[in-house]
């Protein structure tokens, strides 16, 4: 009853024919198409993390903290990016600039303590965006997995600027 019914509202052109319904054909047609992908197409995956691909030049990783073209500290404490934070993950301790730490600073004030936590972080770039000294960047640097300790996720000034350990021309 049921083939009855199929066949009631089959069209001709929908019937199989005998070539159809050896299926070899359609199976070594498909075959074809995952040969021919895997002989020519290239791999848009990589075998990490032994090789890494580039990330896009808008990625937003962590953070790092750039010096000036003199080799000082850019930043200058004034607490833009903290109050611009919509995830209320950075802290900042402002600290005077006195005469023997002068050569570091371009003014007066400077980040005595400067912490960004990673775990609240949302990597929304808006920090470095309210920044007017062009003195905070998120970079490419994607892999933050430190281990199951929270303090660990609490990104200091001296890992900020790590990369920037000598003065460099900033990118803006
Ligand atoms: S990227 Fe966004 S969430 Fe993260 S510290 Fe900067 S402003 Fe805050
Ligand atoms: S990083 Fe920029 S915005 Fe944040 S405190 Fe320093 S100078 Fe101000």
């Amino acid at each position: 009853m049921a083939i009855n019914v199929r066949e009631k509202y089959l069209k001709s052109s929908d019937k199989m024919s005998w070539w159809d319904m050896l299926y070899l054909p359609a199976i070594l047609k498909g075959m074809t198409v995952t040969l021919k992908h895997f002989l020519f197409t290239k791999a848009y995956t990589v075998e990490y993390p032994e090789q890494r691909k580039p990330v896009a030049e808008r990625f937003r990783g962590r953070h790092v903290m750039k010096r000036d073209e003199e080799g000082r500290e850019r930043c200058t404490a004034c607490f833009c990016c903290m109050y611009s934070c919509p995830a209320d993950c950075i802290r900042i301790e402002a600290g005077e600039v006195t005469p023997e730490i002068q050569s570091n600073h371009p003014e007066d004030k400077y980040a005595k303590v400067f912490e960004i936590d990673l775990l609240r972080c949302i990597f929304c770039g808006m920090c470095q965006d309210a920044c007017p000294k062009a003195a905070i960047f998120l970079e490419g640097d994607y892999e933050l997995a430190q281990g199951n300790d929270r303090d660990a996720y609490i990104l200091t000034k001296m890992v900020m600027m790590e990369s920037e350990s000598k003065p460099r021309k900033v990118r803006r």
